[in-house]
């Protein structure tokens, strides 16, 4: 009797892994199969919620998807050189409770996923920027696989005190991180990159004409056709610092403002620290595109 109720099991198992993925089939899936023989399991929901997480970045998982009961929510770390994510069984049932849904674990397991590919496993202490790290990805990833914003913060909400380490950030600073996530992959998906008022459209590309280099400092900043100040984010996205316009002075060919600190800048085009009347020296250099 068991044999002949678990080959077709194993078979629809079979079928169900060698079908295309497609969007939102984990919480949205509608075949007999999946509600039937998998849903109902901690281990399918964490295992299977981990591989579609991955297949959303384009990488390929390399993680142990694990159960523990000694934990409280889910941790990743590594042991033996193998990245492993571990997660009370539990939790991740209670959370479908609560939540009536499955994004609550989805975001719970990207949450660690996040610190994985952040690299944060790797270090031998998890800091409270690496959290909100954490969270932003589970943001941006959850948004990629179709859930609301309310959806992705539901784990957070509905079990802020459970977390995988002993300290962290405020729920309401969380929170702000995973929306921050998921903005910027509705921005990236709508093709809205730059629509902050101080970023430059896309659209409105405009030439650069100079760069910046400060002494002893490595980012660089940019000057455009418009005299505008331009510095490139950690994520690559231009920002309005300050300008550049011709000087009164005769000392100066230049005068450059950025983050409100006026510099001088001469006819050899090297910029001066104008800001200490009894110490002033060459502090960096513009040099033409
Ligand atoms: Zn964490």
């Amino acid at each position: 009797m068991t044999f002949h109720l678990s080959y077709p099991f194993l078979v629809c198992a079979m079928l169900f892994y060698s079908l295309p993925i497609k969007s939102q089939e984990l919480v949205n899936d509608t075949s007999a199969v999946a509600n039937d023989v998998f849903i109902h399991t901690a281990d399918q929901t964490a295992k299977k919620a981990v591989a579609k997480i991955m297949q959303y970045t384009g990488l390929t998982p390399h993680f142990e998807v694990i159960e523990n009961k000694d934990i409280k929510s889910a941790i990743a770390y590594i042991k033996n050189n193998k990245q492993y994510i571990a997660y009370n069984p539990e939790f991740i049932l209670k959370l479908k409770d609560l939540t009536q849904t499955n994004w609550a674990a989805v975001s719970v397991l990207a949450h660690e996923i996040g610190h994985h590919l952040n690299g944060h496993t790797l270090q031998k202490k998890i800091s409270l920027t690496d959290e909100l790290e954490a969270d932003r990805f589970s943001g941006y990833i959850l948004y990629l696989m179709g859930a609301t914003l309310s959806q992705t913060k539901a784990a957070l909400t509905a079990v802020s005190h459970e977390v995988d380490t002993i300290r962290h950030p405020k729920p309401e600073i969380r929170l702000q991180a995973i929306a921050n996530g998921w903005f910027e992959a509705e921005n990236i998906i709508r093709k809205k990159a730059f629509t902050d008022s101080s970023l430059i459209h896309p659209d409105n590309t405009t030439q650069f004409t100079f760069i910046i280099r400060f002494k002893g400092y490595n980012q660089l900043y940019y000057i455009d056709e418009n005299n505008r100040v331009i510095w490139f984010d950690n994520y690559g996205k231009p920002t309005i610092l300050g300008k550049i316009e011709q000087s009164d002075n005769d000392n100066y060919k230049y005068i450059l403002e950025i983050n409100n600190i006026i510099y001088g800048v001469d006819k050899n085009l090297q910029i001066w620290n104008t800001n200490n009347r009894e110490l002033i020296f060459i502090i960096g250099q513009l040099e033409k595109i």
